[in-house]
């Protein structure tokens, strides 16, 4: 997830950093780089110029030039004038209305509504206890119905029956009484989507809006199309005047310039974001984290809130009570391995750390990637349990029947063992006292 603006944003900041002193052209210099970064990232240029025009008179003749440490200094200006940018903390939904509250979901075709349908009945189901009831009122796309229906009925998310024929707005004065008649709390309509705006479409919506009263019009937006998406948002909300935006394929965007721009252009928030396409990838929007995620930050809060969520604390513990007595063994890393690949794999784990860039760069160069996580489980499980317990007693012999078991080589054999060990002798270090165990010292001071 923007990827691209934090690697070049990383690169201006550590070149700032590295001057004892900044003057006035050295700073304007560093503050003309992010600008062109930002356009790079296709960050509308009205914001992009804005941003800039922000932070320059708080760095200009101000303490920064004369400070000890400038360029850190001008990367936390940059940082809280991005989180302003993003939006003032994070945007809940608005439920507050006598139930079935309706939500209603606008945009083009494709852009990601029905799946959105999904992950948002999924989220209140999970989050606010709600019951749900999905509707689709796009009878103009063949099997748009039935493609919200099959992913109802695999998520376990009731539909409204689809009665071939009806008219969007009786479609939803049916859904209305159904939903009371089944007390469902929440309905989210699904409405259709065009390939491009046009005005019978908008005139649907009002129309549709008017009949359902929704305390939420959510322009749900691809955020790859960058500045489009932005503009399609100032479209829509001129025409219907929407509430909130969610911005889908996030899991994609190298660039970041949708989420960015959407505030300020349209002054409209930002709610959620969709960063993959199974109904459990959707996330709360929460600027501050966005904000160090883009700056190369990391996201600390969400990757411990993802792994309470994902982890298994029992066996955290037990893993950590045998750390304790020092007998971590090769069984302890593999299940390791495995909460790692709940979380999302090294990928979904290495985007919320800090220093990501430059980590994912290592990551790259060292051929580390999803795979060996699948390798290194084929090796392990290729082992005896006296081997896993013990790994010294794995010979040279021995290491050839576990390459033959898992498919794999005596090298890749050697170095999974090299990697238990260093990983085993950090925890040793963090478990006698030495709380950095070994980490970088970046990383540490972001996990304290
Ligand atoms: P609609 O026409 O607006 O209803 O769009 P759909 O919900 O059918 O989505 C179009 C495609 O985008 C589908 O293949 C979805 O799986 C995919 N999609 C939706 N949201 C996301 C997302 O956040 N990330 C990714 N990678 N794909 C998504």
């Amino acid at each position: 997830m923007f990827e691209n603006l934090t690697n070049k944003l990383e690169t201006i900041f550590s070149n700032l950093k590295k001057a004892p002193s900044l003057n006035v052209t050295q700073v304007d210099d560093g503050l003309r780089e992010i600008r062109k970064a930002l356009l790079e990232a296709d960050v509308a240029l009205p914001v992009a110029k804005k941003l800039i025009e922000e932070i320059r008179p708080k760095v200009v003749g101000k303490e920064i030039i004369r400070s000890t440490t400038p360029g850190q200094m001008i990367v936390k200006l940059v940082h809280d004038e991005l989180v302003k940018f993003l939006g003032d903390g994070k945007s809940d939904l608005n439920l507050k209305a006598v139930p079935p509250v309706s939500l209603m979901l606008v945009g083009l075709q494709g852009s990601g509504k029905t799946t959105t349908a999904a992950k948002i009945s999924k989220f209140l189901e999970k989050n606010n206890k709600s019951k749900i009831l999905m509707v689709s009122l796009d009878v103009y796309r063949p099997a748009a119905q039935e493609q919200l229906k099959v992913l109802g009925e695999t998520n376990g998310i009731q539909t409204l029956p689809v009665v071939e024929g009806q008219h969007p707005v009786d479609i939803a004065k049916r859904a209305i009484n159904a939903a009371k008649l089944n007390n469902s709390d929440v309905i989210i309509f699904d409405t259709a989507g065009r390939t491009q705006i046009d005005v019978s479409m908008m005139k649907e919506i009002k129309d549709i809006k008017s009949i359902i009263n929704p305390t939420e019009t959510i322009l749900v937006a691809d955020s790859l199309t960058g500045q489009v998406a932005v503009e399609i948002a100032k479209k829509f909300n001129e025409a219907v005047a929407i509430s909130g935006i969610i911005l889908t394929r996030v899991d994609g965007d190298g660039r970041g310039g949708a989420a960015i721009s959407m505030k300020h252009a349209t002054g409209v928030p930002i709610k959620f974001i969709g960063v993959g396409e199974k109904v459990d990838n959707l996330e709360v929007f929460h600027p501050d984290r966005i904000a160090n995620r883009i700056l190369g930050m990391g996201d600390i809060v969400s990757l411990v809130e993802k792994a309470s969520e994902t982890l298994d604390q029992e066996n955290l513990k037990e893993t950590e009570d045998r750390l304790r007595k020092g007998s971590f063994s090769l069984e302890d890393y593999l299940s390791q391995l495995r909460q790692m690949k709940k979380m999302g794999g090294m990928e979904g784990v290495m985007s919320l750390m800090p220093g990501v860039a430059k980590i994912k760069k290592q990551m790259d160069s060292s051929g580390i990637d999803e795979n060996i996580i699948k390798t290194n489980e084929a090796i392990i499980l290729s082992m005896t349990k006296e081997e896993r317990q013990n790994p010294k007693t794995i010979n040279g012999s021995r290491k050839k029947r576990i390459a033959v078991g898992s498919g794999s080589d005596v090298a890749t054999i050697n170095k999974l063992i090299k990697q238990f060990r260093m990983m085993s002798d950090m925890m040793k270090k963090v478990s006698r006292g030495d709380p950095k165990g070994g980490l970088p010292p970046e990383i540490f001071n972001q996990l304290k």
